[in-house]
């Protein structure tokens, strides 16, 4: 795609320097987008944290800045997304000023995760374009909106009375639905999310959804929030195709052959993503419901899925010696190329937005088990809006148990199936492809 016979003014517009926030859902989508980008003849370079630094070998045609980000162990160890996100933004604005000033001449714009927000303060000083990212669904924005307005209104924590009940202008979100913050001390997630969604120096947003799935939350946001173009170019795994793994984790590849083996549609596949953690009594209860369940099951345990515990050695001892080739247990799959097989007949899902979007891009029908955050109003549109999931209302073995076989055996689950598939085909014709030729155009003429 390349010219070579550009003028270097022209060359030089075709430096792009990305900035994912350090979270694997966050990564992710950058790194698709990158790799989208690169093939559109731009050249890419990735600013990164040192926390949770990507690995350059997987993408030897991007170049790697290390951004000195200043976390100490102590804060990492808090697990508190809202303060490290906060702390990465207070840390690493001077040095990354510094890092972009020595190449800013070659920089056509600087594209970052929206939670990066010192990138587009530094991209004003140094009068860079710049472009943000959003990697939740659009639904989450306006959620985490109202969630601002009713922290201020001195709303939570919400009542019990209140959380079935439908949030005014929200449809279908239950306030139960809305992505609170996880800590009592609501600060660093106000800050976060205030400063996330101030409109400052960027032209433009590119968001991982898709015009023909969140049609009417994306307008609402372009008409009441947003002044710059939004391009919904998602779902972006879908137009990278990568085929090197992104991950942090070691994907094991060994699930493949065990899917193999399994007929069509009986597998539940079990991830709750990269950062969810549950106690010992519900994945006790997890494992007594795929029991009971009686159907096939690939399950994502990840290190730290429970405190404490390195792996499987948290499951019942009487579980793990009994379920022979019925089950099969990984430390991390690969999750797209697990979705796309012809075994798997549901996903139990935390419902993190790529989760959602993999599975919603493959057919496939999910049950939905929120943590916490977005996960909850991803869930809710898969259940209510979409139709393509039932929710899971408590981790209780019976519930489980019913849950799977409603999913997997039953005509409630093959009609879930049935309008999954017609949603996939829905958005792998979307308009997608027509806003991304849009955004890259907009590039080409900042
Ligand atoms: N993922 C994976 N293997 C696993 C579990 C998850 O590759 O065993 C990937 C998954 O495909 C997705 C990402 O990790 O792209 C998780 O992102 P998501 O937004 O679903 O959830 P988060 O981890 O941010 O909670």
């Amino acid at each position: 795609m390349r010219n070579e016979t550009q003028s270097p003014g022209q060359r030089r517009r075709r430096c792009l320097v990305l900035v994912p926030c350090p979270y694997q859902g966050h990564i992710n989508p950058m790194l698709q987008l990158g790799t989208i980008l690169h093939s559109n003849g731009f050249s890419i370079t990735i600013g990164h944290t040192d926390f949770n630094s990507p690995d350059p070998k997987t993408h030897p045609h991007f170049c790697f800045l290390p951004i000195p980000d200043g976390l100490s162990q102590h804060d990492i160890s808090t697990g508190d997304i809202a303060h490290i996100i906060s702390t990465i933004n207070d840390n690493c604005k001077l040095s990354f000023q510094q890092l972009v000033e020595q190449k800013q001449h070659e920089i056509a714009c600087i594209i970052f995760d929206e939670h990066m927000y010192f990138c587009d303060a530094v991209a004003a000083n140094l009068k860079l374009p710049s472009i943000a990212l959003r990697t939740t669904s659009a639904a989450t924005f306006l959620a985490r909106s109202a969630v601002i307005s009713l922290i201020r209104q001195g709303c939570l924590p919400f009542q019990d009375s209140i959380l079935h009940e439908m949030v005014p202008k929200l449809h279908p979100l239950r306030f139960k639905d809305l992505p609170i913050p996880r800590s009592a001390d609501h600060k660093p997630f106000t800050q976060v999310v205030s400063e996330t969604y101030k409109i400052r120096n960027y032209s433009a947003v590119i968001w991982n959804t898709m015009d023909c799935l969140e049609h009417s939350c994306l307008s609402q946001i372009q008409q009441e929030y947003c002044p710059v173009p939004i391009f919904p170019i998602g779902p972006l795994h879908k137009t990278a195709q990568i085929t090197t793994s992104t991950s942090y984790l070691k994907e094991d590849a060994n699930c493949i052959s065990w899917l193999d083996k399994q007929s069509q549609n009986s597998v539940i596949y079990v991830s709750l993503g990269s950062i969810a953690s549950i106690g010992e009594k519900e994945v006790t209860e997890m494992a007594w419901g795929l029991a009971n369940s009686e159907q096939p099951f690939l399950w994502v345990v990840t290190p730290g899925l429970v405190s404490g515990f390195d792996w499987i050695e948290v499951l019942p001892k009487w579980f793990i010696d009994g379920v022979g080739d019925r089950g099969c247990f990984v430390k991390w799959a690969p999750q797209k190329e697990v979705l796309a097989h012809e075994a798997v007949g549901g996903f139990w899902s935390h419902c993190g937005w790529n989760s959602t979007l993999e599975s919603i891009s493959e057919g496939v029908p999910m049950i939905c088990k929120p943590c916490f955050g977005d996960q909850r109003v991803n869930a809710r549109y898969v259940s209510r809006e979409w139709m393509v999931g039932l929710e899971l209302e408590k981790m209780e073995r019976g519930e489980i148990e019913r849950a799977v076989r409603r999913l997997i055996l039953d005509n409630e689950g093959k009609e879930m199936r049935a309008r999954a598939k017609h949603l996939k085909e829905k958005v792998s014709g979307g308009g997608s492809h027509s806003s991304l030729n849009e955004l890259v155009n907009l590039i080409m003429s900042l």
